[in-house]
């Protein structure tokens, strides 16, 4: 049942909240529904749950059309130029931003509507080859520059984590990311408001938790396995 996956993995976190000393309240549940039928987002939103993670274009829009408008959804996966303007003004956070000229795409086609869009930068923590992110030593670079523009918010940081067995050995990417989204804040940028570290999934979001996440983006503890992946 979708609904006490959701419930033990909000226990979950509100376990690893306390066990860090942290207000649970203050970590939000991203459920990820990439390739789960709207069937099984229905049975979440019934359950109560408001935020859903999709990594692909085409895959939301179809879904934002068919349910509830009063859903929250989070563009987590990698983002083509060309697609920013299918869900420019209709996420309430991209978390996928990777680079200066995907910004600088997102900002003109808000600027065409008159939104201002919140943004995450990813970053590649690990240095791993396989995957997309702002290096962690040019990030806060970008993010300066990025912060130039006013029809773009930047709101914190995001990555992917390397896939492991063993969710201790992820402890010190959560705690690098940790101190990065520190010291933006700290540079206290135009056009920001550093307030959300999006880290930790089914295999380790209690790490990322402990760690300072303020989101974590969670699909098979809730959904179950899917049957073709998609990043
Ligand atoms: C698929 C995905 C998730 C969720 O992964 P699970 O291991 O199923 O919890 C989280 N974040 C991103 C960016 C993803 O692509």
């Amino acid at each position: 049942m979708i609904k006490d996956n959701i419930a033990a993995v909000r226990e979950r976190i509100d376990a690893a909240a306390k066990r860090a000393g942290r207000d649970p309240e203050e970590i939000k549940l991203i459920a990820v529904s990439k390739t789960m039928p709207v069937e099984m987002l229905k049975e979440a939103y019934e359950a109560g749950q408001r935020d859903f993670g999709e990594n692909r274009v085409q895959e939301l829009v179809p879904k934002m059309e068919e349910l509830p408008a009063d859903i929250r959804w989070h563009l987590i996966g990698q983002l083509q130029k060309n697609k920013v303007k299918y869900i420019s003004g209709k996420t309430e956070l991209i978390h996928s931003v990777d680079s200066i000229g995907l910004a600088q795409f997102i900002d003109k086609e808000a600027k065409k509507r008159g939104v201002v869009s919140d943004i995450l930068l990813e970053v590649n923590i690990a240095g791993e080859k396989s995957k997309s992110g702002f290096n962690p030593e040019e990030v806060l670079d970008a993010a300066e520059q990025i912060s130039a523009l006013d029809g773009v918010r930047i709101r914190g940081l995001m990555t992917v984590a390397p896939l492991v067995e063993n969710a201790e050995d992820n402890r010190i990417y959560f705690r690098n990311l940790k101190h990065l989204y520190i010291d933006m804040q700290n540079k206290n940028m135009d056009n920001s408001m550093v307030d959300t570290l999006s880290m930790g999934m089914s295999g380790d979001f209690e790490v990322a938790v402990e760690e300072g996440a303020t989101m974590v983006r969670v699909g098979t503890a809730i959904f179950g396995k899917r049957s073709y992946e998609i990043t």
